[in-house]
């Protein structure tokens, strides 16, 4: 088993990108290779850290001039040296993490690890691990990238190999692979892209993260472009998406307004022409995706040469302004597409959609070359009492049962929740859950709290639900994979009405396809059924510990409802609802996880086979099902708070994997 360790920073979007993206690459490349991502500005900085972070991102974001003089002074400064002492903690995470992981290969997408290593290996003969930077930067390339010594450096284009090399980096030692973005652009487009003739759609894709404000008229001049079918992304802002909704109601056949989505690969690789700023990771994939892109926006520093990329290429166009972006689309379709036809051409000759896989070959090949006589300790793998066997040998040894650790109502990003559904994937999974099922909140449209909740992106969207349902798949592959952990598809229905007593949730567990919102009851229950999957009754009683509504309804009604539903929840996070025990109901017990902390909480037990079907039918049955009250120990607590600090607990769970974290029932 080779390991390898990929440092982060969570400043920018790139650095973090490049890191998942060849994690993703290596577990699809190699069934024998443990990765783990680390961000340790997170972990080892606490609230420190945040401040650091605020003030970098509050700067590239708000003052972006500002931030182009920082820039400049950085890359003429010893700047990172000289704060190395006020990163000893840093160093000493780094040191410890090191020494007990024993890496055959490490990858920094973050320039001040690259300093990190060399202080800790000074004084030491060698450092026994090969360690590659990803430099995520293009054109523009800070020279904190290559200061520290790296065996290789990975770079994006051969303008950026140049720059390295007027640095003086030997030329052996860079590989120019391409920006490492999703292996899944390297997937064919649902929607070809084709030079579009008279009367066929002109497929935009317009990326809203800066200059929302004029958004709206720009749309209104783009919806005057004959043939332009408009895809707008707003992420997370609902009251924008509201806005333009409205604003674009009479064309709702050309203009599609989606919040949040995991899915930008497939609308890049299906549209003619993306618009969005020059961040890094955004121009990659375009260039990955080979869509012509037009820049809206370019903050001075990294982002201009991103910028230039795209110009000097001519792979697409920079406007000055937000408002000349609706005149470069129509030149760049005028005269049968001309413009636009070279754009394609010359982002087919650097396009490299596989950029992430070559990487990860690189990495492995790399992993060979470590010093193969060091002792290797196994800490990536869990510890000894905690051995999971591999995912094979689950599925074709002799099914046994076991205990499983069980939680089946999580929330992510699709609804209210904090975390992705990778993110939960990985949380979960490290602390090593049996089966989870994750369970966004779907709002009945029909209900006027479901309308309001719609449109505040606190609810999937009807038309988000084929892509959770793949995304969860995806992610269902590798968690199988990577942690013998079973994930299973879910939804929570809320139908809430104006009191307690209209208002109630319910899961459908397992599910198979997506179910309709506007149902009732009984119909939601009936589709849950005819998928297979089971109809469990959430919080069904009162909440003493929540702020949140009660929703009595399906209690208020169980000698309606307790024939079709096949259990009841027992606890919901704190709570316990004793009346569940009564009356002999079949239970379950879950987090209704919505963020790290609420993983201290209730939780089942089943006692059964390890696979979906076996473990529906304990629930149904309600035979060796027990609740557990999940919390942290000792050895968490001294770990994770450190006196004097008031770091937010919840995200020190969530990002030092390297804790042992146990659950006390074990
Ligand atoms: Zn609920
Ligand atoms: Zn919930």
């Amino acid at each position: 088993m080779k390991k390898v360790l990929i440092l982060t920073a969570g400043f920018g979007e790139g650095h973090n990108a490049a890191a998942r993206n060849l994690r993703d690459a290596l577990e699809m490349v190699s069934e024998d290779v443990r990765v783990e991502v680390l961000d340790l500005f997170e972990s080892s900085y606490g609230s420190f850290n945040t401040l650091v972070k605020n003030a970098y991102l509050g700067v590239v974001q708000y003052a972006p001039r500002v931030w182009g003089g920082i820039y400049s002074l950085l890359d003429n400064s010893t700047f990172v040296e000289n704060r190395l002492t006020g990163f000893s903690r840093l160093k000493n995470a780094l040191g410890d993490i090191l020494h007990e992981a024993q890496p055959d290969c490490v990858v920094s997408t973050y320039p001040v690890y690259a300093h990190v290593i060399r202080e800790l290996y000074r004084n030491y003969s060698e450092r026994p691990f090969r360690f590659i930077t990803v430099v995520t930067d293009s054109i523009t390339v800070n020279s904190t990238w290559f200061r520290a010594p790296s065996d290789l450096y990975c770079v994006a284009n051969e303008p950026t190999a140049a720059v390295l090399k007027a640095g003086h980096v030997p030329e052996a030692q860079i590989r120019t692979l391409g920006f490492p973005v999703s292996p899944q652009f390297t997937e064919p487009p649902t929607t070809p892209v084709n030079t579009p003739v008279f009367g066929e759609p002109r497929r935009i894709l317009y990326i809203i993260n800066t200059g929302k404000k004029k958004a709206g008229k720009v749309i209104d001049r783009l919806l005057e472009i004959p043939d332009a079918h408009l895809t707008i992304t707003v992420g997370r802002d609902a009251e924008l998406k509201a806005k333009l909704m409205e604003r674009t109601h009479e064309h709702d056949d050309r203009v599609r307004i989606l919040g949040w989505t995991n899915q930008m690969p497939q609308l890049m690789l299906s549209s003619h022409l993306v618009i969005g700023k020059a961040g890094g990771a955004l121009v990659q994939e375009a260039i990955a995706a080979r869509c012509p892109m037009i820049i809206n926006q370019v903050i001075p520093g990294q982002e201009e040469g991103n910028a230039r990329l795209i110009s000097e290429h001519e792979l697409g166009a920079v406007a000055e302004r937000n408002r000349e972006v609706p005149d470069l689309v129509k030149e760049a379709f005028a005269h049968k597409a001309r413009l636009w036809q070279q754009w394609r051409k010359n982002l087919a000759m650097i396009s490299k959609p596989d950029a992430a896989l070559r990487l990860a070959e690189l990495v492995l090949t790399e992993c060979e070359c470590s010093d193969p006589t060091r002792g290797k300790k196994r800490l990536f793998e869990p510890s000894a009492t905690h051995a999971v066997p591999p995912a094979r040998a689950a599925l074709n040894g002799p099914a046994e049962s076991r205990m499983l650790l069980c939680d089946f109502h999580i929330h992510t990003n699709y609804s209210d929740g904090k975390l992705s559904v990778p993110e939960v994937v990985d949380f979960y999974g490290r602390l090593r859950f049996d089966c989870i099922c994750i369970t966004d909140h779907l709002a009945d449209p029909r209900r006027l709290i479901g309308k309001l909740a719609r449109l505040s992106n606190m609810t999937l969207a009807g038309d988000q639900l084929e892509e959770y349902f793949e995304v969860i798949d995806r992610e269902r592959r590798r968690a199988w994979k990577k942690y013998n952990m079973l994930v299973l598809t879910g939804i929570e229905f809320n139908k809430d009405g104006y009191t307690k007593k209209s208002s109630a949730h319910l899961l459908g567990i397992d599910l198979k396809a997506p179910i309709p919102p506007a149902l009732d009851l009984p119909e939601t229950i009936a589709h849950i059924h005819a998928q297979g999957g089971l109809a469990v009754a959430s919080h069904p009683h009162i909440m003493k510990s929540e702020w949140g509504k009660n929703t009595l309804h399906l209690w208020e009604n169980q000698e309606k409802y307790a024939p079709l539903i096949d259990a009841w929840e027992i606890a919901n996070r704190h709570n316990i609802f004793d009346c569940v025990g009564m009356k002999r109901l079949p239970f379950l017990a879950n987090s209704d996880f919505h963020k790290p902390k609420h993983i201290y909480s209730w939780k089942t037990l089943l006692y059964c086979e390890k696979n979906p079907e076996a473990i529906k039918e304990c629930i149904r049955r309600n035979e060796h099902v027990s609740i557990t009250l999940y919390r942290e120990d000792n050895q968490f607590t001294r770990n994770a708070v450190r006196p004097g600090e008031t770091g937010n607990e919840a995200d020190m769970i969530r990002l030092e994997p390297h804790l042992q974290l146990k659950a006390a029932h074990r």
